[in-house]
């Protein structure tokens, strides 16, 4: 009896902290497609739905993780993924490129984000299989479609923003004005999260730059944690940064 008690705790356990990963994808607003990835550290993507194709901003962790997202996105529209924006250069960004180029969909970054890619690519995934084992040791996969500063994909309803340096170099928001939502990647999210590769100087300065915007943006999409928020996640940001560096010093 006592055996089977804790093999009955160790199952409830398991179904509260231990589902099995999985890519979930969840409509939001517009064209605007939340991306649940639960595999090794939890990430939040957006998967765009135009009128003629499909954008997807982040390629997920893996080429496997971005098969499923792939299946995902073929239950809610048969329109074709035409591209996938690489966001930054980090494995949960980026890692999943190699499938959606072998579905033909374009891979798109801005060349800052390349040139991360061919100098810190195999270091970040060495880092990730530091902590999550199971990561595979996988080869950098270049974007294909590279632009030099800002751009827009699906006619303007999809555009790429670059503010300066934050969470990583190169990171960049994407703007749905459409749906006046707003992707933060990795930038803008409820908590703090990996700073390793941080600007510390210049994420304030970044996310101040992007407020100058003033976009109209009434939701924010945070690459981790939960992922739905207003805007006030910016000012709330902010805070946490100030609070991190008064505790450094
Ligand atoms: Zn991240």
């Amino acid at each position: 009896m006592k055996r089977f008690l804790a093999a009955l705790l160790a199952a409830a356990a398991c179904g509260a902290a231990g589902a099995p990963p999985a890519v979930t994808l969840t409509h939001f607003r517009g064209g605007v497609y939340i991306a649940v990835d639960t595999f090794y550290a939890a990430e939040n993507s957006v998967v765009y739905v135009g009128p003629e194709s499909v954008t997807v901003v982040g390629a997920t962790w893996t080429p496997e993780t971005a098969r499923l997202l792939a299946a995902e996105i073929r239950k809610v529209t048969a329109k074709p993924i035409r591209e996938v924006v690489v966001p930054d250069y980090h494995p949960d960004r980026a890692g999943g490129s190699a499938y959606f180029r072998s579905i033909g969909a374009k891979v798109v970054s801005r060349r800052q984000t390349v040139e991360l890619l061919k100098q810190r690519w195999d270091q970040a995934v060495r880092e990730v299989r530091a902590g999550q084992a199971s990561y595979p040791a996988l080869a950098a996969a270049l974007p294909d479609t590279v632009h030099e500063g800002d751009y827009e994909l699906q006619g303007g309803r999809v555009r790429a923003l670059y503010t300066g340096p934050a969470h990583t170099p190169d990171g960049i928001f994407v703007y749905f004005p459409e749906e006046r939502v707003l992707y933060g990647n990795c930038i803008l999210k409820e908590q703090l999260g990996n700073l390793d590769s941080a600007d510390l100087v210049e994420y304030p300065r970044t996310l101040l730059k992007l407020k100058a915007m003033k976009l109209g943006y009434t939701a924010i999409i945070a690459g981790h944690f939960s992922p739905v928020h207003g805007p006030e996640l910016l000012d709330r940001f902010l805070e946490m940064l100030a609070a991190h560096g008064r505790g450094a010093r």
